[in-house]
């Protein structure tokens, strides 16, 4: 039996998530702006499983929140400010809405709290149009084949080594660049499962420690199961060493361990980012009930209110929360609900009006990784130069959740994974287009 051929491409994309796939549309687009043909250059996308894309599918409620109307840099942690910033410029939530739309023909819809959808409401028509994207610059995804090393060969090319589904050797594959986009640990069931952070640390990448990130919260209160299935809107603010530090708001949903929904996720980083960074800053996390209003302002409208009723009690004058949310918050702050407010002293009145917007929540833990929509951690910006090139590995690109910064709940996740594909994607043609040492362009098609 002849042993399997080699195969040479200009540029091997490992990992058709949203990240991967985006960097190869934009490889493609960036040939097609040059006026150059498809296959001027070799491009090829591998991915571990063969039904690829799996999060895309899974996200946003199988809706696909694929970005958000305004996205800045304050939307992300990990990385510095800056140079999240230059990346979103490369593309932005605009343009990336523009190319869905006009150039791989996916309407989309906006929705009042400014997250961006498919019209359609389907993640699989996002999937749908990258692919139709992908085979109009005549890209193939090559499902079923997962990397798991990567050797330089001393001649600037990469030998990716890759694996069937079986685990069985797969032809070996050389590449002159490589885009890295193989995901972090959240969701491993959707095929990523870290693998990609593990080669880059075995090849000198420093990486920082991964932990769930947009997961739900676990509280140790003798309240919350008897709450689950109650939501509402909250603002919640994360506190470290009594500095505030961020104000999450949005839905909130109680669950018999603690808490999920939009606030409770968005929190859910930040407390176990730090408890990995800096295990002995005190973390604490208060809830606001009613996000509008100020202790002045609620105060001042119970003391009306009581004024025109004096029979009014908290439980007739708060009719914005559930009876049981308010019953269990007072109660558990030692005030009787059915007081009325009139013959509450004042320092009562006080515990109340803290009760709802000030409320403490025990937190002690976060869901782990089977359940979290992200990952914070993964190779840091500062080992990465503004092509998203890696600074220790020369020709090798990382984007979307390889890299140390995740955004928020809202559509700034995808975004992240748009912008650093599009810089990777469109500086790696540029760079097989003109090397240092002249055009190499290797010939080798799929
Ligand atoms: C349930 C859920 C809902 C979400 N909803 C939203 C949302 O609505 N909006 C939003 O902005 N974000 C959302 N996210 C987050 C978003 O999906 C991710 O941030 C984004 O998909 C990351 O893209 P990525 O390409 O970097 O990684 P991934 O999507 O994880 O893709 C990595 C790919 O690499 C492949 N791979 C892994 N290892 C290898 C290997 N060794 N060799 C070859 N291939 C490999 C995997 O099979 C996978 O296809 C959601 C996440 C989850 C889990």
């Amino acid at each position: 039996m002849r042993p399997p051929s080699a195969q040479s491409h200009d540029l091997a994309v490992v990992g058709a998530g949203a990240a991967g796939l985006w960097s190869a549309l934009c490889a493609g687009r960036r040939l097609a702006r040059k006026q150059l043909p498809p296959d001027r250059l070799s491009i090829v996308v591998l991915d571990a499983r063969e039904k690829f894309g799996a999060k895309i599918l899974m996200s946003g409620g199988t809706r696909c929140n694929l970005t958000h109307v305004e996205v800045t840099p304050d939307d992300f942690r990990g990385g510095n400010r800056n140079r999240i910033a230059r990346v979103l410029r490369a593309m932005s939530e605009k343009e990336a809405r523009r190319i869905f739309e006009e150039e791989l023909g996916l309407p989309t819809k906006t929705e009042p709290n400014g997250k961006v959808f498919p019209a359609d409401d389907s993640a699989r028509s996002v999937l749908q149009a990258l692919v139709r994207g992908l085979e109009r610059h005549d890209i193939a995804v090559r499902g079923g084949s997962r990397c798991v090393d990567l050797v330089p060969k001393g001649d600037g090319r990469w030998q990716l080594h890759c694996v069937d589904p079986g685990g069985a050797p797969l032809p070996p594959l050389f590449a002159r660049r490589v885009i890295l986009g193989t995901g972090g640990l959240s969701f491993p069931k959707s095929g990523s499962d870290g693998a990609g952070l593990e080669m880059m640390r075995r090849l000198g990448h420093t990486i920082v420690y991964p932990v769930p990130a947009l997961t739900p919260v676990v509280l140790d209160s003798p309240y919350h199961a008897h709450l689950a299935g109650i939501a509402t809107p909250v603002a919640l603010d994360y506190l470290e060493d009594g500095r505030s530090v961020a104000r999450c708001v949005g839905p909130m949903l109680w669950t018999h361990f603690g808490l999920s929904g939009p606030a409770a996720l968005d929190v859910s980083g930040l407390w176990a980012r730090t408890r990995a960074d800096r295990p002995t800053i005190r973390r604490e996390v208060f809830a606001s009930f009613l996000p509008e209003e100020s202790t002045e302002s609620l105060e001042a409208r119970w003391l009306e209110s009581a004024r025109r009723h004096p029979a009014s009690t908290l439980r007739t004058l708060v009719t914005d929360l559930p009876r049981r949310l308010l019953d269990t918050l007072l109660e558990h702050s030692g005030l009787d609900p059915a007081r009325p407010l009139a013959q509450t002293p004042k320092d009562e009145r006080r515990r109340a009006l803290l009760a709802l917007l000030r409320f403490p929540l025990p937190v002690i833990d976060v869901l782990g990784f089977n359940k979290a929509e992200v990952t914070s951690g993964g190779v840091p910006l500062e080992e990465i130069d503004p092509k998203m090139e890696s600074r220790i590995l020369p020709g090798i690109h990382l984007v979307g959740e390889m890299v140390h910064v995740d955004g928020r709940l809202g559509g700034f996740n995808f975004q992240w994974a748009w912008s650093s594909g599009c810089v990777a994607g469109e500086s790696a043609v540029d760079a097989l287009l003109s090397p240092p040492g002249g055009d190499l362009t290797l010939h080798t098609r799929r």
